[in-house]
């Protein structure tokens, strides 16, 4: 149903009405399989006679009273309750049948296919808690919930508080600490759970019946990253975790990587390996975990009190999560990943025509909110975060957040009050490195200019500063400058760059080569290297020991692609020359990544085979000198699949039938997806074979990856199919709809796709009771990423120029600044 999204002003208004809020939310789950019902009882007392309104979006309204009179039927609409004429105390109680979702909005209901199963869980997201209850749907009113479920008796129901099935099929959950209406979940179906406990803390993990091995598998690992995550955030932040038993349910179809319900967390259950992996996959992973298990302090604990400070919220939480894997797991080089990896989106985002302060100082609705769930939010909201901490010092940043925790448990705080605690902490006054770093948006360019003196040492460096013309701040920069001495030993120094030009004379009559700026990776710049370090590039990797250090070169040769100051090729040749040589699972994975984008959107189409087939060569030289069974094996296999040519076609036929497969490499159900996909992009599957490998595979995941592979096949039909899927159709899984964008599109098939382009920007996602957000997810999944050309663009610049809704224009300015980055990008090649 159509409803309209909250305006700040209107939260503002409701906070200062609403006090002494409590829920009683009661969910009958075994009403039918497309509705359910639930019963919300609000209590919270006002100022007699005022007035306020309750957001709810069911199917059917079946009663509502206020304070025991049935309310007016036109006190609804749009997706609101109006309560007029409040008393002192209120009750409002309102009884409604809901639509289950497939998109992971409001209670997502799917049914396994390996066993026909059914699970349920409740995502409320940013707007939908009203898609399963009547609430004050805002993060500053807060309140206890007190939930009952009705649900088939096999079945089990987690949800925030601890709960228990009192009678066959009826649970019972006791009031919670006050949370946000954001946060309230429960997690009902069939789940298996192991269940363990640390600290006094008892710990459950949830899957579904057909994930019960994958889980008895990870379970280990995901214990003990919960309990070294736990002791280390205890001593960070000298505060018990604060809701009691710390459950983690991974969950089917989830639309985000998880989310932080306090006592609940619901991860995506593709976060459960069922094939193998790289430790890539299992830092990210843990990236994960630690992420959402620092919002039971950040978020939870202490919430914002608006949308404004979501990205207080989330690059919080993302520089713990890669901080804490860094501190306490098997994978120090959590750093690295954020920097080839996270950091990326973060630059990509701000220099979009979409880019916004990390910290707006206004959010209107929220749409807006919806919008700002970007690179800038978590990548660049991270490293700001990281450049405070080299600014004020670990020690004052601890200090400051357990002021400020200390001061704001169980309630709602500010970007104003954390600096107030960090300024208090410091002793330093932090207005202006807020208003440079937080206020304004975009990113600074950090240039070396290096006089050499005629024996070879530097006779001068200078940092040289820019910024874009359309935002002229420049920041300061806490960075490191590191370079390899005349021993060969990698030095470093610090410098605090201000300005346009800050000299380093530490570094004058220095003997040194390769001079990396921003060293450690502290702050959010733009790097580029002088000349010498940019010819050197090959041999400089290859003598670099240490990873992040590597990563940061990716980085800078990635961004200079990107902005068309080196052409794409070069990067092409010096992953494909580097990579097989590259220790670093990580950087052998993103870089793969990030050359493979560049061969087949930045280099010129006429070179594009070339380069593919360059990169097919590395990751044929690294397959034959991998460990067997290694991660190196594993990336190696998944990019010469993913560039494999007409010439590899025997070689990965053999591999599905078993024959010459490297010794050690697992061909387990993804990678025979992955290798079908290319053989449907060459040309070389059937119809009849997908069918035989979905007999294999009667997954979820199965039946989103033969979507993807009927749509990778060069067939009129397939192309149609796959179109009408992601662009057209409705009801159907959000995995599946992204599954049919990804195949569709592919460099190799750029004339049979050809009319498909004019058609995406003709026909777009339509609302048609698709949310904002979807109508996003939609436009990106199926956009013509390959049709780099004018006419492309042209056909994009006249769509914007229509009606549309403001996320689905956010989605689509991002994705035609790419493109016109990579048309800037071929024309420089
Ligand atoms: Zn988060």
């Amino acid at each position: 149903m159509s409803h309209r999204c909250l305006s700040h002003l209107e939260a503002v208004a409701r906070a200062a009405t609403v006090r002494n809020l409590v829920y009683a939310l009661d969910v009958d789950l075994t009403t039918g399989d497309e509705l359910f019902r639930s019963v919300t009882t609000v209590r919270f007392t006002a100022d007699p006679g005022a007035e306020t309104f309750l957001e709810a979006r069911p199917e059917r309204l079946l009663g509502a009273t206020l304070n025991g009179v049935e309310l007016p039927a036109d006190a609804f609409a749009e997706g609101r309750l109006r309560l007029a004429d409040l008393a002192a105390d209120n009750t409002v109680v309102v009884t409604a049948e809901y639509a289950y979702t497939r998109t992971s909005e409001g209670v997502h209901r799917f049914t396994d296919p390996a066993d026909k199963q059914v699970y349920v869980y409740a995502q409320p997201s940013i707007t939908d808690a009203p898609r399963f209850m009547a609430c004050f749907d805002q993060p500053d009113l807060k309140a206890p919930v007190t939930l009952s479920v009705t649900a088939d008796p096999s079945w089990l129901v987690r949800a925030n508080a601890e709960g228990v099935q009192a009678t066959p099929g009826r649970w019972e959950f006791p009031a919670t600490k006050p949370v946000a209406t954001y946060l309230i979940t429960f997690v009902a179906g069939p789940y298996v759970e192991l269940t363990d406990s640390h600290d006094g803390i008892p710990l459950g993990l949830y899957a579904r019946a057909s994930y019960a091995e994958v889980l008895e598998r990870d379970a280990p690992e995901i214990f003990s990253l919960t309990k070294a995550f736990l002791d280390r955030y205890h001593e960070l932040f000298g505060l018990r975790y604060p809701f009691g038993k710390y459950d983690q349910a991974f969950v089917p179809e989830f639309g985000w990587g998880a989310m932080e319900f306090p006592g609940c967390v619901v991860f995506r259950d593709e976060l459960l390996f069922r094939a193998a992996v790289t430790d890539t996959e299992r830092l990210e992973r843990a990236a994960v975990i630690a992420h959402e298990m620092a919002h039971m302090w950040f978020g939870d604990l202490v919430t914002m009190r608006w949308w404004d400070d979501l990205w207080l919220n989330e690059s919080f939480a993302t520089y713990m999560g890669y901080r804490l894997v860094a501190e306490v797991t098997p994978w120090p080089q959590s750093w690295t990943r954020f920097g080839v990896g996270r950091k990326a989106w973060g630059y990509v985002a701000d220099q979009r025509p979409s880019t916004h302060p990390i910290a707006p100082t206004e959010v209107a609705d929220t749409d807006a909110a919806f919008a700002n769930f970007d690179g800038i939010s978590y990548a660049k909201g991270c490293s700001a975060l990281r450049q405070l901490v080299a600014f004020i010092g670990d020690e004052a940043f601890l200090a400051g957040l357990r002021a400020h925790f200390d001061k704001h448990a169980w309630g709602n705080a500010t970007l104003a009050d954390l600096l107030g605690a960090l300024s208090q902490a410091s002793g330093r006054d932090l207005d202006a490195w807020a208003q440079a770093w937080l206020r304004t948006p975009q990113v600074n360019t950090l240039r070396p200019v290096i006089e050499w003196a005629p024996d070879g040492s530097y006779a001068s460096v200078t940092v040289e500063q820019t910024a874009s013309q359309e935002y002229p701040t420049l920041r300061p920069h806490r960075i490191g400058l590191g370079w390899f001495g005349e021993d060969g030993a990698w030095q470093r120094t610090e410098v605090e760059v201000t300005g346009a030009s800050t000299p380093v004379p530490q570094l004058s009559g220095v003997r040194g080569r390769g001079l990396l700026l921003n060293d450690g990776d502290f702050t959010f710049a733009k790097i580029r290297m002088d000349e010498r370090a940019r010819a050197e590039l090959p041999s400089l990797l290859a003598e670099q020991p240490d990873s992040l250090a590597r990563a940061l070169w990716w980085n800078s040769a990635w961004d200079a692609v990107r902005d068309a100051e080196w052409p794409a090729t070069e990067l092409v040749e010096l992953a494909a020359a580097a990579l097989p040589a590259e220790p670093d699972v990580v950087i052998v994975e993103s870089v793969f990544g990030l050359a493979r984008y560049a061969a087949t959107r930045m280099v010129p189409a006429d070179r594009q085979e070339a380069a593919r087939s360059a990169l097919a060569g590395a990751a044929k030289t690294l397959l034959a000198t991998a460990a067997p069974g290694s991660g190196h094996q594993l990336a190696a296999a998944r990019s010469l699949i993913a560039t494999a040519a007409d010439a590899d076609r025997a070689m990965l036929r053999g591999w599905l039938s078993g024959a010459d497969v490297p010794a050690g490499l697992r061909v387990d159900a993804e990678l025979r997806w992955a290798v079908l996909g290319r053989l449907a992009v060459l040309g070389d599957v059937t119809e009849e074979e997908i069918d035989g490998e979905l007999q294999r595979d009667t997954s979820d995941r199965g039946e989103q990856e033969a979507v993807r592979v009927r749509a990778c096949r060069p067939d009129p039909a397939a192309k149609e199919r796959a179109f009408d899927l992601v662009v057209t159709e409705q009801g159907q899984s959000n995995r599946i709809a992204a599954a049919a964008g990804d195949g569709l599109w592919q460099p190799e098939h750029a004339e049979l796709t050809a009319p498909f382009v004019a058609r995406y920007f003709a026909e777009l996602p339509r609302a048609q009771g698709r949310s904002g957000d979807m109508l996003a997810h939609l436009a990106k999944a199926a956009y013509p990423v390959y049709a780099v050309s004018e006419d492309t663009l042209a056909a994009a610049q006249a769509a914007l120029a229509g009606e549309m809704h403001p996320l689905l224009r956010r989605a689509l300015v991002d994705e035609t600044d790419d493109l016109a980055r990579s048309l800037r990008a071929q024309r420089a090649a």
